[in-house]
């Protein structure tokens, strides 16, 4: 085990670290440590109580080097007054055989005197996004010297509605510095603000690495929309009773709430959601009830279920298939328990089958395909989004009648893996583009089908 005498760190650190009686990093130190040192943006999942505030300080500290400016060098953004001080207590722990200087600013207490400590000089800036706001509009607090922002728990930040102050502070502060972020979980609000401010944050979390994927057996099931397959899950939900703890995907929360209130009529009180528009003591106790057992099912997305440790499921079921074939080994990941094999079941419609077969080559592993038994009612009806993908792929590119044809035969021969795409099919990819390997397989492998 790692011990903090092998981080090499300074003497003046080291001794505060001995004076506080600490010996070994916590994980996310141990994790966090060298991500932030090589200088990189980092995306840091964890919560309170898992040591993350040194995680951050301490790789600060590390490379802390003495220099003459007056305005920070490091701001330190957190959602609570009350987290203003603990932090800022934490830090003058371990600066207190360095020179540094400290401030905490919060709103809620006169701002001269806030502004005087600001305008005296400081190097490292503890601050609630609408104070630090304030100050830098004023004038006082500038950001020319400033070499690292840390956001510490980003998700309360915007729960709390500190949106418009953090997209302005980042607005008023140069690109070129390293942004360290922490997150007690990831919601669609925090994942959004990432695309739009930071570079492919490295992403850092003690959420347990997945199931190796022998372990897992995977079917698919190829279903016409999204209300069959509803249809089949509640099927499968009545006739499977070692369906105990399961995960279901969808991938966006509108369909997230839609799906429960399907689920909820013949299973009422088994399912759950994580929702990032509910408060993060709702997600709380909704994963403490998922753990005790007392809930059947959770039903989530992929960015709602990043940073949640959800262990011991029994079946992932995707409602719809993920976006990038990546994160699909994520889902499936979260199923099977230490001895025992995780099931992962995948309902896809005519429009997922390329992403499917993307998923496919990557694994280099074919999902066994399920026939949908015949009592399963076919539902006419499409939801929105079902509706809106075709209509934006008749305006994208005219289909030819030939074409048509092709695509309806193509179709009614169920087993085959078919690309029934064209452009503008699918919405971007996340990741960097296939290599052409990959492309290459690709292409041979819908020729084969055809
Ligand atoms: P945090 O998760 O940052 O709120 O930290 C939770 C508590 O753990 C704080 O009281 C820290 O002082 C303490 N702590 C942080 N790192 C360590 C460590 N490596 N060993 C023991 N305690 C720690």
């Amino acid at each position: 085990m790692k011990t903090f005498q092998d981080f090499d760190l300074p003497k003046s650190l080291q001794k505060a670290i001995d004076t506080l009686g600490l010996t070994t990093p916590t994980p996310i130190q141990e994790k966090a440590l060298p991500v932030i040192l090589s200088g990189r943006d980092m995306m840091g999942i964890a919560q309170t109580g898992t040591g993350k505030t040194f995680a951050y300080l301490i790789p600060i500290l590390k490379q802390w080097k003495f220099q003459t400016t007056d305005s920070p060098r490091v701001v330190i953004l957190v959602p609570t007054r009350e987290l203003v001080v603990q932090v800022q207590e934490e830090l003058e722990k371990l600066v207190q055989f360095m020179s540094v200087r400290v401030a905490g600013v919060f709103g809620g207490v006169n701002i001269n005197t806030q502004r005087k400590a600001v305008a005296e000089g400081v190097d490292i800036l503890v601050g609630t996004p609408g104070r630090t706001m304030d100050l830098a509009l004023d004038g006082v607090l500038r950001f020319d010297a400033l070499q690292k922002l840390v956001i510490d728990e980003f998700d309360e930040i915007l729960n709390l509605g500190f949106r418009f102050q953090i997209t302005s502070i980042l607005t008023m502060m140069k690109d070129k510095k390293q942004n360290i972020l922490f997150s007690a979980t990831m919601t669609e609000e925090v994942d959004e603000i990432l695309d739009e401010y930071f570079d492919f944050p490295e992403e850092v979390s003690l959420a347990p690495s997945g199931t190796p994927l022998e372990k897992i057996e995977q079917f698919v099931y190829h279903v016409p929309n999204f209300l069959t397959k509803v249809n089949l899950l509640k099927d499968l939900l009545v006739r499977n009773d070692n369906m105990e703890r399961i995960l279901v995907f969808v991938n966006n929360k509108k369909l997230v709430d839609t799906t429960f209130d399907l689920l909820d009529e013949d299973f009422a009180g088994q399912f759950g959601v994580i929702h990032s528009n509910k408060s993060q003591n709702y997600r709380l106790n909704t994963m403490a009830s998922f753990q005790r057992g007392e809930l059947r099912g959770l039903i989530t997305t992929d960015i709602m279920a990043r940073g949640l440790d959800i262990s011991d499921i029994t079946h992932v079921i995707n409602l719809q298939f993920s976006e990038v074939p990546e994160q699909y080994i994520h889902r499936i990941g979260r199923t099977g328990r230490a001895d025992k094999e995780g099931t992962a079941i995948s309902m896809v419609s005519p429009q997922e089958e390329e992403i499917l077969i993307e998923a496919e080559l990557l694994m280099e592993k074919e999902l066994k395909a399920m026939d949908l038994p015949d009592y399963i009612e076919i539902s006419e009806k499409k939801l929105d989004f079902e509706k809106d993908r075709r209509k934006f792929k008749t305006i994208g590119k005219p289909i030819k009648r030939e074409e048509k044809g092709d695509a309806f035969h193509e179709k009614k021969d169920k087993n085959k893996k078919v690309n029934l795409g064209g452009p503008g099919k699918r919405t971007p990819r996340k990741t960097a583009p296939r290599n052409r390997a990959v492309e290459a397989k690709r292409a041979a492998k819908r020729k084969k089908g055809k």
